[in-house]
């Protein structure tokens, strides 16, 4: 499969509580501004393909050692190869973490439908409104296509978490209160930090970062469950 652009074979911070793989897709249809995978999301075919048949050996060369993949981006949902990819990647019978944005509630669908993942972590970038979410993501949002993704997932058996990533003038506590507030607390919600390093759009790598003290009372008063070393804003 063309697409794959980068894979990790141990990582313990991208599945809370796991030791998992990484696989990185190219191409996303956001471009939120903090993003910081800038070259996957704007020019995925610059960067060159990573062999699918190394993916596979390396996780059937480590079945057991390994808990689990993570399929990230970029976006994986706005790849229509995505569940061919995780297909052969159950062949394996490893456990599968989605990364997504949310902006292919279909996909999810189908994915969910054929039990081609297991755990799907959901990035709400901003409260549900077509305004905010529109500014945060860098794109026109129809923001029933992101209400749809979470009502699925909401309704699947998977394990589920939501995640928003605070962003300096875009996402503070306000509007990560009203986002959890309409999440509501079936699911556990978690928060990423915005890093003006290497930013998508280069004006927000003269953003200043939140100091440690505002971080550690925002994960106080919004976190619940499923928290893990994080260093970095990440894609979704
Ligand atoms: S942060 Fe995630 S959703 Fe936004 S542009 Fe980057 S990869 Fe796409």
């Amino acid at each position: 499969m063309r697409g794959i652009k980068g894979f990790i074979p141990s990582s313990l911070i991208d599945w809370p509580g796991k030791l998992c793989s990484v696989v990185f897709l190219g191409g996303c249809g956001f471009r939120c501004p903090a993003c910081h995978n800038s070259r996957l999301v704007l020019e995925p075919a610059s960067l060159p393909d990573y062999p699918l048949d190394q993916v596979l050996s390396n996780l059937r060369a480590r079945r057991g050692w390994i808990d689990g993949i993570t399929v990230t981006g970029g976006e994986p949902t706005a790849r229509k190869e995505l569940p061919d990819l995780l297909r052969t990647l159950r062949k394996t019978g490893t456990r599968i973490k989605l990364d997504s944005n949310g902006s292919n509630p279909s996909m999810l669908k189908e994915l969910i439908g054929r039990r081609l993942i297991d755990a799907v972590y959901m990035d709400v970038k901003a409260p549900l409104n077509m305004k905010e979410y529109s500014a945060v993501a860098g794109v026109p949002i129809d923001i029933r296509i992101i209400k749809r993704s979470i009502g699925i997932l909401k309704r699947s058996d998977l394990e589920v978490v939501f995640r928003t990533t605070a962003v300096p003038g875009l996402v503070e506590e306000p509007q990560i209160r009203e986002i959890r507030d309409a999440l509501g607390p079936e699911r556990p919600f978690v928060l990423q930090f915005f890093r003006n390093s290497s930013t998508l759009d280069p004006e927000f790598s003269k953003v200043e970062e939140f100091p440690q003290g505002r971080i550690e009372n925002m994960r106080a008063e919004f976190e619940s469950a499923t928290r893990r070393p994080e260093p970095l804003a990440n894609a979704g």
